[in-house]
């Protein structure tokens, strides 16, 4: 999948509460065209261990970091560098943004791209610094399912779903049970 390079930030992570849904949120994220996962909240260095042990089962290893102050971050990323020297664009999944549909016709495709989305409460100030505040339905619901339809729609016909040279297990689609090639057997 060619283009700029896409990122999820979750905010405000919650040790304890949040490290299912997030997981769920970054193999999301994986699996339908993100190259990065940044967490802000809590540290869980565990939760990136299982994404690792995915990538190295499944390939497409995901850059993840965790990020101490958000806030700046984000308006560093929007304002001055998105990681080579110039901003970048900053789309905001929210119940109360604009449809998604409508707005990602207008969304520049050819700078580094963060997608922010919330947690339990979200700053004020993430509205702000981003410059696109979208809404997957006007109701809320999930992060997870707010993100899977954003990138679908963001990757429309070239694709949201990866295939990852570096795999060691494939799933070979089937309409009858369970194909899945094992390259290590293979190579045996
Ligand atoms: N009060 C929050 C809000 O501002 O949307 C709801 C929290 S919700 C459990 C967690 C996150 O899911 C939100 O911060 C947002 O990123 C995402 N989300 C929930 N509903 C959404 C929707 N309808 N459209 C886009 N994103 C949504």
């Amino acid at each position: 999948m060619a283009g700029e390079r896409v990122d999820v930030l979750r905010l405000g992570y919650r040790l304890g509460r949040d490290p299912r849904i997030t997981t769920h949120l970054a193999l999301v994220g994986r699996a339908l065209g993100a190259n990065r996962f940044l967490l802000a909240g809590d540290e869980d260095p565990k939760m990136f261990e299982n994404l690792d042990s995915v990538a190295s089962r499944f390939g497409g290893g995901m850059e993840c970091e965790h990020v101490n102050a958000p806030m700046g971050w984000l308006r560093r990323f929007v304002e001055e560098d998105a990681g080579d020297g110039s901003p970048g664009v900053a789309v905001h999944l929210t119940m109360y943004g604009e449809p998604f549909r409508e707005a990602i016709p207008r969304i520049r495709r050819d700078r580094p791209m963060v997608i922010v989305v919330g947690g339990a409460k979200v700053p004020g100030d993430v509205f702000k610094y981003c410059q696109y505040n979208i809404a997957v339905g006007n109701q809320p619901h999930s992060e997870v399912a707010a993100l899977a339809l954003f990138l679908d729609a963001w990757y429309g016909d070239s694709g949201s779903v990866r295939t990852f040279d570096d795999a060691r297990l494939i799933i070979e689609p089937s309409a009858n049970g369970k194909r899945v090639r094992d390259l290590d057997q293979e190579e045996e």
